[in-house]
C-alpha cells in the first residue's frame, strides 16, 4: 500500500470496454471511487443523472468551465465532458483512492496539472474487435459510430504517453490489474 493513494485515470478509445471494466471492479470494490462527469451529451437509455454523468447543458457547462469548477475539459465528438474538481480533491485528501474514466485530451490535462497522476491506456485486443464492440453496443447510430472511430485511431496513437496499458480481452483480468495498479488489492 503506498502512502497516499494517487489519482489514477483510465483512458482509452470509445468502446473498447472502459465503463464495463469499471463497473466490474467496483462491484467488488465499491470503495473504489469514480469522478462522475459532467457532460452535454444526451443520455442513453438506463443512464441516471449524478449517477453516469451530470447531464448539464451548454449554458451550465459554460459555467463551469468559465467560474474553474473543472479539473479538466474536452470536446469530444461533438459533445463537451468534464470533471467536477472539488469532488475529486476532497477524496485525495481523505486519502481515498480516485479513479478518472476520461478521454485523451483530458488525461493530457490531468497530466500536466496532477504530476503524480497514474495514467492508465485501456486497449482492444484489435481494430476490429473495437469497431464490433462500438458498433454492438448499439447506443450511437452510424455517423457517430464513426465520429468515434476516427478519434479512436489518434486515441490509439497516443497509447505511448501512458505509464501502463491494459489489453482489454478479460474484463476480469483487466479489473483486477487495475486494481493492483491502484493499490486498492
Ligand atoms: P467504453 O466505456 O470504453 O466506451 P463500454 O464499456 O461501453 O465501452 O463497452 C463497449 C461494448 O463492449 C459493450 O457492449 C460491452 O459489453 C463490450 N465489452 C466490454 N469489454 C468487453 C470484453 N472484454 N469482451 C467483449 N466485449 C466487451
Ligand atoms: P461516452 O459518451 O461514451 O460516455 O464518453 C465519450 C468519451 O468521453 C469517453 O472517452 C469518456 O472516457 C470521455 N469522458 C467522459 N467523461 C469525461 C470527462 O469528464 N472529461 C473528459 N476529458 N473526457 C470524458
Amino acid at each position: 500500500m503506498s502512502e497516499r493513494p494517487r489519482l489514477t485515470v483510465l483512458s482509452g478509445p470509445s468502446g473498447v470496454g472502459k465503463s464495463t471494466v469499471v463497473a466490474h471492479m467496483r462491484k467488488e470494490h465499491p470503495e473504489v471511487w469514480l469522478s462522475v462527469s459532467a457532460t452535454t451529451r444526451k443520455p442513453r437509455p438506463g443512464e441516471q443523472h449524478g449517477v453516469h454523468y451530470f447531464f448539464v447543458t451548454d449554458e451550465e457547462m459554460d459555467k463551469l468551465i468559465a467560474n474553474g469548477e473543472l479539473l479538466e475539459w474536452a470536446e469530444f465528438a461533438g459533445n463537451r465532458y468534464g470533471t467536477p474538481r472539488a469532488a475529486v480533491l476532497e477524496r485525495l485528501e481523505n486519502g481515498e483512492p480516485v479513479l478518472l474514466e476520461i478521454d485523451l485530451q483530458g488525461a493530457r490535462q490531468v497530466r500536466e496539472s496532477m504530476s503524480d497522476a497514474q495514467l492508465v491506456f485501456l486497449a482492444p485486443p484489435s481494430w476490429e474487435e473495437l469497431v464490433r464492440r462500438l458498433t454492438g453496443r448499439g447506443t450511437e447510430p452510424p455517423e457517430v459510430i464513426e465520429r468515434r472511430l476516427a478519434a479512436a485511431r489518434t486515441e490509439l496513437a497516443a497509447e505511448p504517453e501512458f505509464h501502463t496499458t491494459l489489453v482489454n480481452t478479460s474484463v476480469e483480468d483487466v479489473a483486477r490489474e487495475l486494481l493492483a495498479l491502484m493499490d486498492v488489492v
